[in-house]
């Protein structure tokens, strides 16, 4: 075995005209100058159906940037055919042959697509250039390149042999079809769910959120630049439930490689056990859900730490991210100073669109999540069990912005420290500083979810105190760090509870689900 050496992206820094913030500012303009129309990619065809719905950026909702070509269950049948078409020369194709194509993707995105890709997920999903950049670029590339590291490791695990006899083991695909389906949050995240299972040599229907299709098709675009074959990866644009009818009751169905949410998670889980005596194979199913993202502070922490590690961890991309801090324990030694400190820091944070790059907040993805992030935000206006620290502010006249939103619950059973928001809504329940032990469990039971969390504290004790009785509470744990910016192949990233299979995104145990080992034993 011999694959390239294990790397992350360095992030670009996207400084005031640096050369790279030229190159981004004109691919910006450029996108916003055009209306294109996004088919859905099936086989080797791309099918504009005429059902046209329109793309506009959440920041600036009247303005068009394209339309993409919504299809039905027929459009589904057909990349189930064409994606079992592809699985036989797919699965015979040698895996450095495989590999080569995701490591070209890989350069692809690192260079000429580098702009595109940025651009499309700033303006499709509002994410300001640096939020863009750890994502659909840095982010999807290390998937990429990294997952061909684990293939490698996964590989190089074989059987032991003795006198007379050769043992082997043949890491198969899943035979049938992979169904990725895959957020508006993440562009790295709708890239690699496809591809990982790709890799490993599945073929697979994706189908990418309705409101993340702008970024897709130039992922969809990216791999077949990269010399993908046709039907390996289908992307269909069709709404869940419809392309959920025609997916979970086809006999080659082999697995769901899923991000979203618990609910939809839960209904597909149960529908596949409903329909579990009509496939050939039982389906593996990943998925990572959502998340309820603890910050604890020891008495001991740094006052600054926490509240700078609170703002990017609760504040960065309009805490759309499944593991944005969104309940926070202070003790009552610190919660002035941490308080005033978030205060004063906020007070120089603009709100706009992704074009101004001096602009940390964007807009919150669609109408749908405003209405409910707001929704929180008027109730907790209304109740006496909270206080609104900070911000509370919103319009959706040009855009969906929404004030970064600090609540301070007098209860630790406030609604808003157990339910997931998704929004930029942080709350805060301040803490008998001489009780940290009787803290722990209240974190551990607010709420359902268990995907990450952080501590903050220079005190060793309470450390290990925390990362001991936390053990469930978080697939990933944070000491001193915010809780958000899983690096692949540093933080392998997922969690268990409410949050999903936890199958560890950008590591070897998710690519260990899309293989199906065969043992060979050959006596001689
Ligand atoms: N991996 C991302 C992070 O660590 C979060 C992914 C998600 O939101 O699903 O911030």
């Amino acid at each position: 075995f011999n694959v390239p050496e294990l790397r992350n992206e360095p992030v670009k820094s996207y400084a005031p005209g640096s050369p790279e913030t030229i190159v981004l500012k004109e691919a910006l303009v450029a996108a916003r100058s055009k209306q294109i129309e996004i088919p859905q990619y099936i086989g080797n065809q791309e099918i504009f159906s005429g059902n046209k719905r329109v793309i506009s950026p959440p920041h600036d909702h009247q303005h068009i940037l394209g339309y993409f070509h919504e299809g039905n269950k027929k459009d589904v049948s057909s990349a189930i055919s064409q994606a079992l078409h592809a699985a036989k020369p797919w699965a015979a194709m040698s895996w450095e042959q495989r590999a080569a194509i995701f490591l070209r993707a890989a350069e692809l995105i690192a260079g000429p697509y580098r702009a595109e890709i940025n651009a499309a997920t700033m303006l499709g999903q509002s994410k300001n250039a640096y939020q863009a950049e750890i994502d659909a670029a840095c982010e999807f590339i290390d998937f990429l390149r990294l997952n061909v590291n684990f293939m490698q490791e996964i590989y190089e695990q074989q059987p032991v042999s003795s006198e007379g006899v050769w043992n082997r083991m043949e890491y198969r695909p899943l035979e049938g079809f992979v169904f990725a389906i895959t957020p508006f949050n993440f562009t790295a995240i709708a890239g690699n769910l496809p591809a990982a299972p790709a890799l490993m040599g599945n073929v697979v229907v994706w189908k990418p959120a309705f409101t993340q299709v702008y970024a897709a098709n130039v992922i969809m675009k990216v791999f077949k630049a990269a010399g993908l074959p046709d039907g390996v990866i289908n992307m269909i644009l069709v709404d869940g439930p419809a392309a959920g009818d025609i997916v979970f009751s086809h006999p080659d169905f082999a697995g769901i490689h899923f991000t979203g949410s618990t609910s939809v998670f839960k209904t597909i889980w149960k529908t596949i056990g409903n329909n579990l005596d009509c496939y050939k194979s039982f389906p593996r199913i990943v998925g990572e859900t959502g998340g309820k993202d603890f910050v604890l502070a020891h008495r001991s922490a740094h006052a600054r730490e926490v509240a700078i590690g609170l703002i990017r961890g609760a504040f960065e991309y309009q805490g759309q991210k499944c593991s944005a801090a969104s309940r926070a324990y202070i003790p009552t030694n610190l919660w002035e100073e941490v308080k005033s400190i978030m205060l004063e820091e906020l007070a120089t944070i603009k709100m706009g669109g992704v074009e101004d790059f001096g602009n940390f907040v964007n807009a919150v993805i669609d109408e749908k999540s405003f209405d409910k992030i707001t929704n929180y935000i008027n109730e907790a206006s209304k109740s006496d069990a909270v206080e609104i620290i900070t911000g509370g502010g919103y319009t959706k006249e040009h855009g969906y912005f929404i004030e970064p939103t600090i609540l301070l619950a007098k209860e630790s059973n406030y609604v808003t420290l157990s339910e997931e928001i998704f929004g930029p809504v942080l709350t805060v329940f301040v803490y008998d500083e001489n009780d940290f032990e009787g803290i722990i469990p209240i974190i551990d039971a607010t709420s359902p979810y268990a995907l990450t969390g952080a501590i903050f504290a220079t005190d060793r004790y309470a450390i290990q105190y925390a990362t001991k009785h936390l053990v469930n509470a978080a697939g990933n744990f944070y000491i001193n760090d915010k809780p958000t910016g899983a690096v692949v192949g540093q933080q392998p990233f997922g969690g268990a509870r409410a949050s999903g299979t936890n199958d560890k995104a950008g590591s070897i145990l998710n690519l260990l689900r899309w293989v199906s080992p065969r043992v060979i034993k050959e006596t001689f």
